[in-house]
């Protein structure tokens, strides 16, 4: 009989269920971790509550493979090696991009791997059962960094979130001049902060609608932070910019309000970064950014390339950790968790099996 593990699988919208599931093994080129720790996504959740970009409207143009296991934000100790694996030993802590790309198509070729068009992300297919287990396998094509000893597990578990935060960074090509908006202070908005600070702007400022989120965003290094139920945020930010607004606008709330408000916030010739994962079609006024102000729109998809940054970056102490993980929960306990992270003092929520 086949050795079982405990897992939470998806089945459907609703039907996520802690279960034994078949412990996996690993084939030539594979590796499998024993899984140390698992944050959740917003993609998570929303896969549990059914979302559209996940579920589809019909059979045809439904992403996730039902059932599969979730994840994509874990870590975990090497105990299994396929055959011909190389660079890794049992007990090595690993990471592994949240993406599998294929390896072949244009876009890998290109090593722009994170926009591979046959790519699965961990936690919604089967052949990429995710993190919200015991065990997990590591197939041929994934891309692993291993996770220096002294990591707490908090650490561990951040570097895919705060990884996508630094491609969204980066993608903002971010000047000694600019005056940097983060609309949105979630773990990874706080990070993006922390991050964009170290490009040393004119100013870094921060966004949200929940005043201990916007503690956390002082601490990590905004100069000024805004609320936007207390404050016109555009008008504050041109008070603060001789009556210009800001440079880059980075939108990590995904709140279709937060669009405007940046279009609104933004200076002529500025720059609009979109992070967030909307949950319905967003309407924006395309004469502000054409006729209007000039705007250059600019998108961020995963994480292209930046994981070594951030674990080198953790390991240093320039990247911050310390209040992101604002919750633990036993695996067994999955679904206290998802329900915490609609709390309003939750951040990061990380399982533990
Ligand atoms: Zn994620
Ligand atoms: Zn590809």
């Amino acid at each position: 009989m086949a050795v079982k593990m405990k897992a939470v699988v998806s089945y459907a919208p609703y039907d996520n269920r802690y279960e034994d599931y078949p412990k996996p093994e690993a084939g030539p080129g594979e590796i499998v971790l024993k899984v140390k720790g698992c944050g959740i996504c917003a993609g998570d959740v929303k896969a549990y509550h059914g979302g559209i970009r996940i579920w589809g409207t019909s059979p045809e143009n439904r992403y996730i493979e039902a059932p599969c296991i979730g994840g994509h934000e874990y870590y975990g100790e090497v105990v299994e090696l396929g055959e011909g694996v190389e660079g890794y030993k049992i007990g090595d802590t690993l990471v592994s991009e949240q993406i599998i790309p294929c390896g072949e198509c244009e876009f890998c070729k290109q090593g722009v791997y994170w926009m591979c068009t046959r790519s699965a992300v961990f936690g919604f297919k089967q052949y990429a059962n995710g993190g919200f287990a015991e065990y997990v396998k590591l197939t041929k094509n994934c891309i692993n960094h291993k996770v220096p000893k002294e990591f707490t597990p908090e650490q561990a578990v951040l570097i895919e979130p705060i990884a996508c935060g630094m491609h969204a960074v980066e993608r903002a090509e971010i000047r000694h001049s600019d005056v940097v908006v983060i609309a949105g202070l979630g773990a990874i908005g706080t990070s993006m902060v922390n991050i964009a600070s170290l490009a040393l702007p004119k100013m870094v400022i921060g966004i949200d609608v929940r005043e201990n989120r916007l503690e956390m965003g002082k601490k990590y290094g905004a100069d000024v932070v805004l609320n936007p139920m207390k404050c016109d945020v555009a008008e504050e930010i041109r008070k603060l910019t001789n009556g210009l607004g800001c440079d880059v606008y980075i939108e990590a709330s995904g709140s279709s309000k937060s669009v405007t408000q940046g279009m609104d916030s933004l200076k002529n010739l500025g720059r609009y970064v979109q992070m967030g994962v909307f949950a319905e079609e967003v309407k924006a006024d395309w004469n502000t950014i054409g006729d209007g102000k000039e705007l250059t729109i600019i998108g961020s998809h995963l994480s292209g390339l930046t994981y070594d940054a951030v674990i080198n970056g953790i390991a240093s102490g320039e990247i911050k950790t310390e209040g992101l993980i604002s919750h633990k929960f036993k695996l067994a306990d999955w679904k206290e968790a998802f329900e915490k992270t609609e709390a309003p003092d939750a951040m990061k929520i990380m399982l533990e099996p």
